[in-house]
This record gives structure tokens, C-alpha cells and sequence, in this order.
């Protein structure tokens, strides 16, 4: 069975961790110090901070930036159900909106039909690694009469005095928008480094900020350092120190920082991430040769002028089938020993937010996109000949349904 996104666990990230365990530091500490300090070398933001998920990443900046009851945020329908859970348990509302139809991201005339007054962030998902059309998204919320209407409520709203952007970078990890990598694109940028993303410590994240220079950023990273860690305001490396056993909290802080463990397994994935990078790339391009002159193909777009994806997904479409012929065809596609995936079930498909009177009827594209769609598999270890696997699969299962 060729699996659809293992893990790239060898020798040299075993050693790693194993001198991490070795080491007697094994929650926050150095590794994870300089994984933040190599995270914002590469990306080119400004401060980052690890976190032990996007999820837990998210909760936190959405509360440090003072959202809650009465308040919305938009996102697209088209996203893995963590962008819009976050939004509900910060008591905020989530706003949904449609997507493109070039690409998976979010519109940004939707964005605009969907601002109000109540409106304090906009959750753009750089779906399959594609970048969002910031400048676009920027443009707009600075526009007057949209920056009039903004609401400020807090030093940080009032600071900032306009809607914030942040991008939910979770596939974006090493992507390009006009030159500049993820993480630096906009605002703040959450990537996640769970075990299917493409660059993980098997859980984890961070927060990239690239805020506007009326921002202190050491304070910043020293803020999301203590509401990280229960908002003490030493952590237990420094508690350590010789006499150092004293500590206080000035407001009840989350808990949620990095250890080192996962962090040894990041520098590692990092050391080598542009590798891992051109591996991907060459597996989209071997995909893309394959389906295009295939008249039921629909392929990705991954690389425009201003745009490198980060070679996360590589989301196939089938023209004019339904929702239900897909899945028979990913299940042809299964019965030859290859595993693919669909990205993502729309959030208004699902129970919780159908529930919360959500329906996907209003998000046409979205439905577009997502009913005739099947990922296919893209890491480092998945050799030429298993790419040349997937690629029969999928055209002797496409076939097999016409028949
Ligand atoms: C994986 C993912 C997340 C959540 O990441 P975690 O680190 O698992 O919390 C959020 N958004 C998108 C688009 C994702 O794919």
C-alpha cells in the first residue's frame, strides 16, 4: 500500500531526539529557542513563537487579540475544521465565506461582502500551500471607508486600528508571494507542524508576527512566551537557575509551548526542508505531465507569476462527475494499494456547523471545488516509480467508472 503522507523518520532525526532525551532537557528549552530563532531566519518575519499545535497557537493570539462575543471573523467554508473551532471558542462568530475560481483561497469580493462593523480578523488558509492574494486583502481593509467602520476595543485593536490579517499558513511552510516566504506575508502566520504537514514534530506550530513597526516585538514574544506557559512569567528552565525558584502570574495563561523533543525533530526537518521542497515540486510536475492532456483532468493551480506553492497537496479534480462518483473512484483508486485523500469536507457539511445554521448551498465554488476532488500522495520518500503507481491508479480508476 503506498500511504498517503508518512512521516519522513530516519536515522538522523532518531539521533536527534535521542540527544535530546539524553541531554536532560526535555520540555522547552534550547532546541525549541533555536527552532523559533531558525523559523524566523527563514521565513523572514519579525518573531516567532513555537506552540504545540496551529489550534492551540490560534486560541491564544485570537484571545491576546482581544476577540470574543459580538465579534466575527471571516474565513473561507472551503478549510480543515480547526480554522473556524478556534473562531467559536474564542465566543466570536465565524463568518464564512466562498473561495476563488482559479483557486482553493479564499475570495477576496467575498471577503468584502462580509465585512461589518463587528468584524476584528480575517482568517485568509493558503490552501495546498497556494498563497492568498494578500496585497489584494491588505488593499482592502485599508481602504476608508472599511478602515472607518473598524471597532477598536483593547491597546491592541486601538494600535493596530484596522482589521487583522492572519494567515492561516498550516500547508504554506516555504511557499513565495512576490518574493517574500510564508510567515512574512501578512500580519501574523500560524503554521502547524502535525505529522502530515510538510515540514512536522509530530505535533506543534508557531506563530510568525510581522506586525506594523508601532508593534514591540520583544514584547510580543515575551507576552506569548508567558500566556504559553499558564502566564508565569519564568519558565522551567529559568526556574532552574541557582535561587531562581520564584515566580508569579499576573493572568491566567494557557498551556501550550513546544518541548524540546519536538523541536530537535523541526531543526532536523528544517536543515533540510528545501530539499524536501524540490522533492514535492518534482512529484507535482511529474503529476501534472501526466493528467493534463487527460480531458477529465482538472489540475491544481500551484505557481503563478507572483505565487510558488509550497508543494503541499496536490488536489486533482474530475470533470463532470458527482460527489458520489468520486468517492467510487477513490475507492477504485484504494483497491490498487494507493491512498489518497479529500481536502477538505466543507465546513457546512459538517454536523457542527450545519448545526449552527450554516449551508452549503451559499458556498457554490466551495462546492465546486470540493465535490470532484481527490488528493494525491506527495512526500520526500515517495519514490518515482510509486508516483508512477498513483498516476495508473488514478487513470485505470477513472476509466473504470466510465466503463
Ligand atoms: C492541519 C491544519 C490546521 C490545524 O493544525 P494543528 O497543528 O493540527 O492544530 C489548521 N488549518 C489547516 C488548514 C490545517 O490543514
Amino acid at each position: 500500500m503506498i500511504p498517503f503522507s508518512p512521516p519522513r523518520i530516519d536515522q538522523k532525526v532518531i539521533d536527534e531526539v535521542t540527544s535530546a532525551l539524553k541531554s536532560g532537557w526535555i520540555t522547552t528549552g534550547p532546541k525549541t529557542k533555536l527552532f523559533e530563532k531558525q523559523i524566523t531566519e527563514y521565513c523572514g518575519n519579525k518573531v516567532s513563537v513555537a506552540v504545540n499545535s496551529w489550534t492551540m497557537g490560534m486560541q491564544v493570539l485570537l484571545h491576546w487579540w482581544g476577540i470574543g462575543e459580538g465579534d466575527e471573523v471571516i474565513l473561507p467554508a472551503y478549510t480543515y475544521c480547526a480554522s473556524a473551532n478556534v473562531i467559536v471558542h474564542s465566543g466570536a462568530k465565524p463568518v464564512m465565506v466562498d473561495v476563488n475560481e482559479a483557486d482553493f483561497n479564499i475570495s477576496v469580493d467575498a471577503i468584502r461582502k462580509a465585512i461589518t462593523p463587528k468584524t476584528k480578523a480575517i482568517i485568509a488558509v493558503d490552501l495546498a500551500g497556494f498563497p492568498c492574494d494578500y496585497d489584494a486583502i491588505m488593499d482592502l481593509i485599508n481602504e476608508e471607508a472599511i478602515q472607518k467602520q473598524f471597532n477598536p476595543h483593547g491597546e491592541n485593536q486601538e494600535k493596530l486600528n484596522r482589521i487583522l490579517i492572519i494567515s492561516d499558513a498550516a500547508h504554506s511552510f516555504g511557499a513565495i508571494y512576490k518574493g517574500k516566504r510564508a510567515g512574512s506575508l501578512t500580519d501574523i502566520s500560524t503554521f502547524s507542524f502535525h505529522a502530515v504537514k510538510n515540514l512536522t514534530t509530530a505535533e506543534g506550530g508557531a506563530l510568525c508576527f510581522d506586525l506594523p513597526e508601532n508593534f514591540d516585538h520583544e514584547i510580543i514574544y515575551r507576552d506569548f512566551c508567558t500566556m504559553i506557559l499558564h502566564g508565569q512569567n519564568k519558565d522551567a528552565l529559568a526556574k532552574t537557575q541557582k535561587g531562581n525558584w520564584r515566580y508569579d502570574v499576573e493572568e491566567p495563561g494557557f498551556k501550550c509551548n513546544m518541548t524540546d523533543l519536538q523541536a530537535a525533530i523541526g531543526l532536523v526537518e528544517l536543515g533540510r526542508y528545501e530539499e524536501n521542497l524540490d522533492r514535492r515540486k518534482s512529484i507535482f510536475e511529474q503529476y501534472d505531465a501526466a493528467f493534463k492532456n487527460e480531458s477529465w483532468a482538472l489540475t491544481p493551480l500551484h505557481t503563478t507569476v507572483d505565487k510558488i506553492t509550497s508543494y503541499h497537496l496536490y488536489q486533482l479534480r474530475i470533470d463532470g462527475i458527482t460527489e458520489n462518483q468520486r468517492d467510487k473512484i477513490m475507492q477504485l483508486i484504494f483497491d490498487q494499494d494507493v491512498s489518497v485523500n479529500v481536502h477538505f469536507l466543507p465546513l457546512p457539511t459538517l454536523t457542527a456547523y450545519k448545526k449552527r445554521g450554516y449551508k452549503m448551498e451559499d458556498y457554490p465554488e466551495t462546492w465546486n471545488k470540493y465535490h470532484n476532488e481527490i488528493s494525491l500522495p506527495v512526500y520526500f520518500d515517495l519514490s518515482d516509480e510509486q508516483v508512477q503507481m498513483v498516476i495508473n491508479a488514478v487513470k485505470n480508476a477513472v476509466s473504470g467508472l466510465m466503463m
